[in-house]
């Protein structure tokens, strides 16, 4: 029943804004909601007009029409529409395809967009003076994003059905995270620790019951090395007897910059690291916490601004509430010094905010008991890092002690807050200060007499595998996706079962190492981190109203059929799946082949249907397992990562992470393993290392 004063519609993307918009905008105001794309590409086909123009075939998302219907009448019934979809192309996109299947096309003058960063009264209210039309550069870097996507996948996914198994798929941004996923596994496989030695000297101090301990430096020459225990047992040798004596007492005093609040990207890292969220955890409570909580006497509201940006901007009036806020609750000089102008280096035309609260009086404890447990956690590391970035610097003082004895100099050094500034509020493990140690009233003269030496061996440390946080931040510095793609990007490399995550780390599976190395191999332009960031880059052009949209398809299409015609080509004589083996089926007799799984490669009857019987597979290796003699097998953990185990298993546990190498230790006997281009000695005492011969490659 529409009653007269209803003349105007707003249509917003998530069903969970509606009620707190109805509330802010009153009686004169119908509010719908979209439900995110109305209309998209075909799942069927691909949708793009190659032969001619590269025009987008879109059509209504199935399911959708329904609700079309509805909002159709709505809109008839409405003098204005106002499109309030999500701030940001994907939302501005959303908004133009409203127009064409709610049929405005042709009353668009009664159209108008809108945004708001925050589900607030003020900024809903505002939204309404700045009501505009479409913003078509932004839907046309949306249209251009979604159609590279969609070429991407359509064309090479198919090779890779062929080739490895059906229902694979290629993405653009997805296949370039894969391929950092797997160099990084490759330079860590190659990885040759290095031995060194640290040598601490324990040193009593007059007057003091705790000992001093000073770690060797080097010597009157500059620092120096232990590489071994030969080196440092030279070193011992030489300063038995010799007195300790303070050197040089030095102190400074330095400062840590308070945060930027966060942006989609750091909030992922710092959920990920201080929540132990996935990223898609991450987004999803964060977008939660945006579209509206239900305060308990205060009705919905939103609690942050939009969650998807790469701004670290703030709006005057939150700067002003943040400075309030501080001097109150903390005093005048934990305010923050003001950026020195021309310090940003945002790009002008961008409207969009750092993630921050909508209203900072709103502390964590205040509406805690509106918030689960996640929305909690999340709100206050929000609410923290927004409040710390408009504090003052940290300041401490470092205290370096050099102690010398004959020739050789050992150091000591603690740090002592001076100020904690911003550090009251908010510290991240980037953040924290060297641990203290006791070392108040040391002076040029204070005898030390030495107590003992601890030597220890230790062995440099392979780079660490990726893990969720470090994978976004990587891709941002990169320059590869964007705020709308990091989440959605490792969800999928994880969905397809291309990559696995264990703890915290993410490993490369058998399947995502077949899918990498084709890709690779026959499309490296779209594994390249640079040809994507550029891509990007372009996106971004498109964006700001510099490049047409379709000039980006237009250079990037024919090169890709290019390559994919050569990859038919070449892969046509390559078989990685249903390879045949010399397995016989205890069933039927047949030769089982290869096939690829969720979890890698197992063996298949080829007699399917009719025989059902499947294997695992293990591949072997040739090399016998030192412990029983038995084949070494290539073996999976249960999530996936591949490793190099014992056919015996599970009567025999020997299991390492590297291929084993045919030839064995010239030193010791013992087996190799593959590092690189290097083969290592197992035995880590033995520690023999040579280049990988060439019949092994
Ligand atoms: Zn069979
Ligand atoms: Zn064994
Ligand atoms: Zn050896």
């Amino acid at each position: 029943m529409a009653t007269a004063s209803k003349k105007n519609l707003v249509i917003v993307e998530s069903p969970t804004k509606v009620k707190a918009i109805k509330k802010f905008l009153g009686s004169g105001y119908e509010v719908a909601a979209s439900n995110g794309h109305v209309r998209d590409l075909p799942k069927s086909r691909m949708g793009i007009d190659t032969e001619h123009d590269y025009e987008p075939q879109y059509i209504t998302i199935r399911g959708k029409g329904d609700l079309l219907a509805s909002l159709r009448k709505q809109a008839a019934r409405a003098d204005r529409v106002f499109l309030a979809t999500d701030p940001d192309r994907e939302g501005e996109a959303i908004s133009w395809h409203l127009i064409t299947a709610l049929k405005l096309n042709d009353q668009i003058k009664k159209c108008s967009r809108i945004t708001f960063n925050e589900i607030t009264k003020t900024a809903v209210k505002e939204s309404l003076k700045h009501a505009r039309d479409i913003d078509m550069h932004l839907v046309d870097a949306q249209q251009a994003r979604r159609v590279l996507d969609r070429v991407v996948g359509y064309r090479i996914s198919p090779l890779l059905w062929d080739k490895i198994k059906r229902g694979l798929s290629a993405g653009r941004v997805q296949s370039v995270a894969l391929r950092m996923i797997c160099d990084r596994e490759d330079e860590i496989a190659a990885f040759i620790p290095e031995e060194y030695w640290t040598l601490d000297a324990s040193l009593n101090v007059a007057g003091e019951k705790k000992p001093l301990v000073a770690r060797y430096w080097g010597d009157e020459t500059g620092k120096k090395e232990i590489h071994n225990k030969k080196e440092l047992d030279a070193i011992t040798t030489e300063l038995a007897g010799v007195p300790f004596e303070i050197k040089e007492i030095k102190t400074t005093e330095r400062t840590k910059k308070p945060p930027l609040p966060f942006t989609t990207s750091t909030l992922q890292q710092q959920g990920a690291s201080a929540l132990n969220f996935s990223t898609q955890k991450t987004m999803r409570v964060a977008q939660q916490l945006y579209e509206g909580i239900d305060l308990k006497g205060q009705g919905t509201v939103g609690l942050i601004t939009y969650l998807r940006t790469d701004s670290t901007r703030i709006s005057d009036e939150a700067e002003n509430a943040v400075r309030i806020y501080i001097a109150d609750q903390y005093g005048d000089k934990y305010v923050g010094t003001l950026a020195a102008p021309g310090e940003k280096k945002e790009r002008i035309q961008d409207a969009h905010e750092a993630i921050r609260p909508t209203d900072v009086t709103r502390t964590p404890a205040l509406v805690k008991d509106s918030l689960t447990r996640e929305q909690y956690k999340l709100y206050q590391l929000i609410w923290k890092r927004f409040v710390a970035s408009r504090m003052e610097a940290a300041r401490y003082e470092t205290t370096g002690v050099d102690i010398s004895a004959g020739r050789h100099i050992f150091h000591v050094s603690a740090t002592r807050t001076v100020f904690d500034g911003f550090m009251n509020v908010y510290t991240d493990e980037e953040n924290v200060p060297e641990k203290n140690v006791l070392m108040k009233g040391l002076k040029h003269d204070t005898k030390l007499t030495f107590d003992a030496f601890e030597e220890k061996q230790h062995f440099t440390a392979p780079p660490a595998h990726f893990t969720e946080a470090t994978l976004v931040r990587d891709l941002e510095a990169q320059g590869i996706g964007r705020p709308s793609t990091y989440a959605p990007t490792i969800t999928t490399i994880l969905a397809r079962h291309y990559v696995t995550k264990e703890n915290k780390n993410l490993y490369v599976t058998e399947l995502g190492e077949a899918v990498n190395k084709i890709m690779v191999e026959n499309f490296p332009d779209i594994v390249d981190l640079q040809f994507t960031a550029q891509m990007e880059q372009q996106l971004d052009s498109v964006a700001d109203g510099d490049t047409p949209w379709k000039k980006l398809i237009e250079d990037f299409y024919p090169d890709l059929d290019a390559a994919v015609a050569k990859a038919e080509k070449v892969l046509e004589k390559v078989t990685i799946a249903d390879e045949e083996t010399d397995v016989v089926c205890e069933h039927c007799g047949r030769h089982m082949v290869i096939k690829y799984g969720p979890h890698g490669k197992f063996l298949a009857c080829p007699g399917f249907p009719e025989c059902r019987n499947t294997m695992p597979y293990y591949e072997k290796t040739g090399v016998a397992c030192p412990k029983c003699g038995q084949d070494i097998v290539v073996r999976k953990t249960r999530k996936g990562r591949r490793y190099f185990g014992c056919m015996n298993n599970p009567e025999c546990d020997f299991m390492v992470w590297q291929k084993p190498s045919k030839t064995k230790c010239p030193q010791c006997g013992a087996l190799m393993l593959e590092k690189g281009g290097k083969l290592v000695c197992y035995d880590e005492t033995c520690g023999y290392v040579c280049d990988k011969p060439e019949e092994e490659e």
